[in-house]
């Protein structure tokens, strides 16, 4: 398991006592939530503060020997090592050995990123992977165990539904422009690259101007062709646009 954060970067205590999990005798992996009314916050001081909370309130208010699970998922797809991926957990009542823990670090407001989906659901493939065939991943409250909202309705329906992976991780590049607006973006496009600092060693762009402003008329008129009547991806439109050019510029194509 490569951990982002381990035990000493969020300032764990000592654990009671630990027992090394039997990874044979795992029989199913799952999924939970701190259920935190509060907002957790993002930065690794904030989600830090959190861990030693519930580490403290596991510890001295459960009497557990630790902190509950084994490892943690941020929002930024960050893996944190709780007690630990083959340390015995403490999370799914009466089914100690047979389980592990994974807890998604998620605020009952929030809604998992795809970042975090995307760890999650290597992790969780991961530890099946060094448990007994036939392994499950299951939500805390699908485990048999305990009736429990854990790990809320989304996680919950995620993993139900075989923790697909997240289909958009880049929101921003995924625009869908209309014709009005795919040539404004052209036309800022062009202009930021005609304005961008000189690369360094070179005394000028290796187009003229005049070649740069007949390659945006082209470029626009094309992709305003390919736009008309439907809408087309604005970044496979730069891209396009950007290739044309650096084509150009060394040579390839003639300047129109
Ligand atoms: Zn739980």
């Amino acid at each position: 398991m490569r951990y982002d954060y381990q035990r000493a970067d969020w300032g764990a205590r000592p654990a009671k006592s630990r027992t090394l999990l039997t990874w044979s005798r795992v029989r199913k992996i799952v999924i939970h939530w701190p259920a935190s009314i509060t907002p957790i916050g993002a930065t690794p001081e904030a989600i830090a503060s959190y861990l030693r909370a519930w580490q403290r309130y596991h510890q001295a208010v459960q009497g557990w020997t630790d902190i509950a699970y084994a490892v943690g998922v941020d929002q930024a797809g960050r893996v944190w090592e709780l007690r630990g991926a083959d340390v015995r957990d403490g999370a799914t009542a009466g089914q100690g050995g047979t389980t592990q823990s994974i807890l998604a670090i998620l605020a009952i407001d929030e809604t998992p990123t795809p970042a975090m989906l995307t760890t999650l659901r290597h992790i969780a493939h991961e530890l099946a992977g060094k448990a007994a065939k036939g392994c499950t991943i299951v939500g805390h409250g699908d485990a048999g165990s305990t009736r429990t909202d854990c790990p809320g309705p989304q996680l919950r329906a995620w993993v139900r539904a075989g923790l697909p992976a997240p289909t958009h991780t880049q929101p921003k590049e995924d625009i869908m422009a209309t014709k009005d607006e795919l040539r404004t973006i052209i036309r800022e496009e062009i202009t930021a690259f005609m304005h961008a600092p000189i690369p360094a060693g070179t005394t000028d762009r290796p187009w003229t101007t005049t070649a740069t402003d007949a390659l945006a008329a082209a470029a626009e008129l094309e992709y305003i062709a390919l736009a008309d009547g439907t809408r087309v991806r604005t970044d496979d439109a730069i891209a396009a646009i950007y290739e044309r050019i650096t084509k150009t510029a060394a040579g390839e194509e003639p300047a129109l």
